[in-house]
């Protein structure tokens, strides 16, 4: 049997990115990475899945957390190399708004802004209405108007990119469920659905919200549904549309809607839909302990039908003209480590670690995780100006490693 010195575990957006890491800095190692592919039917799939089934992730430098702001930045210089390498474009330079009324974000934003000065306007209401006359927010409010590297990503499509770039390097890529993993001081096995067992050295263990099933001490990690709405446009609209930024919007009064919403986007299904889902609803909670019932309901499901109706009006009122073709809506899943950073540990000394627990942010910064994760597994330091005490890991039982 094949002995890997490092096997990723989970396909998406921080795995594939450890694994390219993997690839670049540690050529000398024989890496692989396991995890299902996105399933081609979600309604009839009976595995696991995941938080990017996608087309647009919005980026962007200005951010309140000078945490979550370091991991984007630094991920995003590497956009360009990693769809030069790759020859897969993920990165659309659309811009992104970020409007606001609350005074503690207003000074978080222009504290991110004067330190990073990433190329943006500071608009107040009249200067937003000047340059985005199709939007409406409310009559006082200030929005940041960033250019340069602010956008989307295509979630789908950085995975790509990343599992090409690394695979051109010689590393392995498994599309299987993993079952267990057997943890000894001589090395890991790792048992798939598939009937398959592979040894490794040590493993780095990135699925998402389904970390906790592979995992017999549970960490502390709620996995929740969240809804999101597509709007699908005609072409007239699409054109009109042409210059909307992607949009994260934050307001005291609840009638202007807390919510990120991206411009017009092309799908799988040749169709073009502006996507938005709301921060701060309270959306169900899955104890993703067994990946079964629960979570397969669901994404079995079209979400929760009260979020995409209150999507639909505020999609209404924060573009008032809008003519949309039809709507309908999604779930998905979001996984909250308990101090709102990622995980990024070790787990079982140098055999078992852990780089996961997106908290919704981790999109666009998948890059910096994975590479952080796979540096600490690959060589048990921990490579980041970051301290590696934000990132602890912490278990069901209160306690930490
Ligand atoms: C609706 C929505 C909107 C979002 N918007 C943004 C945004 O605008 N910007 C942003 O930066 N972030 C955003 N996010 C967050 C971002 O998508 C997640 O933080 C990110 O996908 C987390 O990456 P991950 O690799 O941890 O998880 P995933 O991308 O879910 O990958 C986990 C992988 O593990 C695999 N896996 C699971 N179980 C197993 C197993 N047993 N064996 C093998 N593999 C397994 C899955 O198949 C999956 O491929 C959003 C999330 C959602 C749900």
């Amino acid at each position: 049997m094949a002995i890997y010195d490092l096997v990723v575990i989970g396909k998406g957006l921080i795995g594939s990115a450890a694994l390219r890491h993997l690839t670049v800095n540690c050529p000398e190692l024989d890496v692989c990475v396991i995890g299902p592919d996105e399933p081609p039917d979600r309604k009839a799939h009976r595995g696991v899945f995941a938080s990017h089934y996608d087309q647009g992730r919005i980026t962007r430098v200005l951010d309140p957390s000078q945490l979550w702001g370091a991991l984007a930045r630094e991920s995003i210089k590497r956009y360009a190399a990693i769809e030069a390498a790759s020859g897969v474009k993920f990165h659309h330079r659309a811009g992104c708004l970020r409007a606001t009324d609350l005074p503690e974000r207003i000074a978080e934003i222009d504290d991110c802004a004067q330190t990073y000065a990433p190329p943006h306007q500071r608009l107040d209401a009249a200067g937003c209405k000047a340059v985005y006359p199709f939007l409406a927010f409310s009559e006082d409010f200030i929005a940041w108007d960033e250019k340069g590297e602010a956008g989307y990503i295509n979630p789908r499509s950085l995975i790509e990119a990343q599992l090409s770039a690394a695979a051109a390097k010689g590393a392995e890529i498994i599309r299987e469920i993993v079952t267990a993993i057997d943890c000894r001081a001589d090395g890991l096995t790792i048992e798939t659905r598939a009937g398959r067992q592979l040894r490794a050295r040590k493993a780095l263990l990135a699925a998402g919200g389904y970390s906790n099933t592979l995992l017999e001490r549970k960490l502390d990690m709620q996995t929740k549904g969240h809804t999101i709405l597509l709007a699908e446009l005609p072409r007239s609209e699409i054109e009109r549309l042409r210059a909307m930024p992607s949009i994260i919007s934050s307001f005291e009064d609840p009638s202007v809607a807390s919510l990120y919403m991206l411009p017009p986007v092309p799908y799988p299904d040749g169709k073009t839909y502006i996507k938005l889902g709301p921060s701060g609803y309270p959306e169900p909670f899955f104890n993703a302990v067994d990946n079964d019932s629960e979570l397969l309901d669901w994404f079995h499901s079209e979400g929760r039908e009260d979020i995409a109706e209150a999507m639909k009006e505020a999609l209404h009122r924060m573009i008032p003209d809008l003519k949309a073709v039809s709507y309908h809506s999604v779930p998905c899943l979001i996984t909250n480590s308990v101090h709102g950073k990622p995980y990024i540990d070790e787990l079982e000394k140098d055999r078992l670690y852990l780089a996961t627990a997106g908290n919704g942010y981790a999109a666009k910064s998948s890059d910096e995780i994975g590479r952080i994760g796979a540096m600490l597994c690959a060589t048990g330091e921990w490579h980041s100006d970051l301290s590696q005490e934000d990132f602890r890991a912490v278990y069901m039982d209160g306690g930490s490693k």
